[in-house]
C-alpha cells in the first residue's frame, strides 16, 4: 500500500524512522511525505533523502500564504530539482481558516500552478470550503496542470467530482471515510472511478475509527483501504493493488 500524503516532518510525530519503519511493517511500501511551507519543505525533501521509502511534495499551504514572498518560487524551484521530489504541495484554497486573505491565497496557488507547469510536475491540492474559487481556478488553469492533479481528502460535491473525472484529475481519501458521519466520502467514493482513487492518511491528523483522538501514523492507512474495499464490495487486496498502481502512474516515482 502507498499513503501518498502524510506529514512525516511534523512535530507530532516524535521518531519519523520509527514511524516508517513501523508503516513498512505493516505493508506500507512507499509515503509521500507532504508539505505545507518553505521550511518543511525542505525537512520533507532531507527525510526522503535519508529513506528510500519515502518521497516528499513541495509547496506552499494556502494557510501558510502569509510566508509567500518573491523569492519564494526560486526556493521550491530549487528544492524541486531533487529527484525525490515527486509533486508540488499541498496547494490551494482554505476558506475554513482563512488565515491569509483570498486573494493572496489565489495569487499564492496559481504561482504554485505555474511552477508546476515549468517543472513538469503534478500537484497535490487541499481545498476547504472554496469549492467555488477552486472549481474557477482549475477550469482556467487546467492547461497548466497537465501532469497531473491529485485533489487530497476530497469532499466536494459528487458533480465537482464528475468534472475533475473529466478532467483526468486523481483525488485520495483518508480516515474520514472511516467516521460514522461520513455520508458524502462514502458517496464520492461509490462515484470516484477506481483508477483515479488513492489512499493517504494525512498523518498526523485525521486518524481512523477505532483510532480517532491519536496521532495518526502512514501505518493506519490500512483502516481506510479496508473501509473503501467494504463500500466498494471488492477484496481488500483489489483496493491495495489498483491504489498502489494508481499512485505509481501518478507520482512517478522513479522519474
Ligand atoms: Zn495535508
Amino acid at each position: 500500500m502507498i499513503d501518498t500524503h502524510a506529514h512525516l516532518q511534523d512535530e507530532m510525530i516524535k521518531d519519523y524512522k520509527k514511524t516508517i519503519t513501523d508503516a513498512n511493517d505493516a505493508g506500507v511500501s512507499k509515503i509521500v511525505c507532504a508539505s505545507s511551507n518553505l521550511e518543511n519543505s525542505k525537512r520533507a525533501v532531507d527525510i526522503a533523502n535519508e529513506i528510500a521509502c519515502v518521497y516528499a511534495t513541495v509547496g506552499i499551504h494556502p494557510e501558510d500564504a502569509n510566508s509567500y514572498n518573491s523569492d519564494s518560487i526560486m526556493q521550491l524551484k530549487q528544492l524541486a530539482k531533487n529527484k525525490k521530489v515527486v509533486a508540488i504541495g499541498e496547494i490551494g484554497l482554505d476558506y475554513y481558516h482563512e488565515f491569509a486573505s483570498r486573494d493572496l491565497q489565489k495569487e499564492v496557488f496559481i504561482k504554485q500552478i505555474e511552477l508546476a507547469n515549468d517543472l513538469k510536475l503534478p500537484v497535490v491540492l487541499h481545498t476547504r470550503d472554496a469549492s467555488g474559487d477552486m472549481i474557477e481556478i482549475l477550469r482556467k488553469y487546467k492547461n497548466k496542470l497537465s501532469c497531473g492533479v491529485c485533489i487530497h481528502c476530497f469532499n466536494m460535491s459528487l458533480e465537482i467530482l464528475k468534472e475533475i473525472l473529466n478532467y483526468g484529475f486523481y483525488i485520495s481519501i483518508g480516515g474520514i471515510v472511516t467516521f460514522s458521519n461520513a455520508k458524502n466520502v462514502i458517496e464520492i467514493v461509490k462515484n470516484c472511478d477506481i483508477n483515479r482513487l488513492m489512499l493517504e492518511t494525512d498523518t498526523p491528523y485525521l486518524s481512523p475509527v477505532p483510532l480517532r483522538g491519536t496521532i495518526n501514523e502512514p501505518k493506519n492507512v490500512v483502516f481506510s483501504a479496508k473501509r473503501i474495499a467494504e463500500i466498494l464490495n471488492i477484496s481488500l487486496n483489489e483496493i491495495d493493488e489498483i491504489t498502489t498502481k494508481n499512485a505509481n502512474r501518478f507520482f512517478n516515482f522513479n522519474r
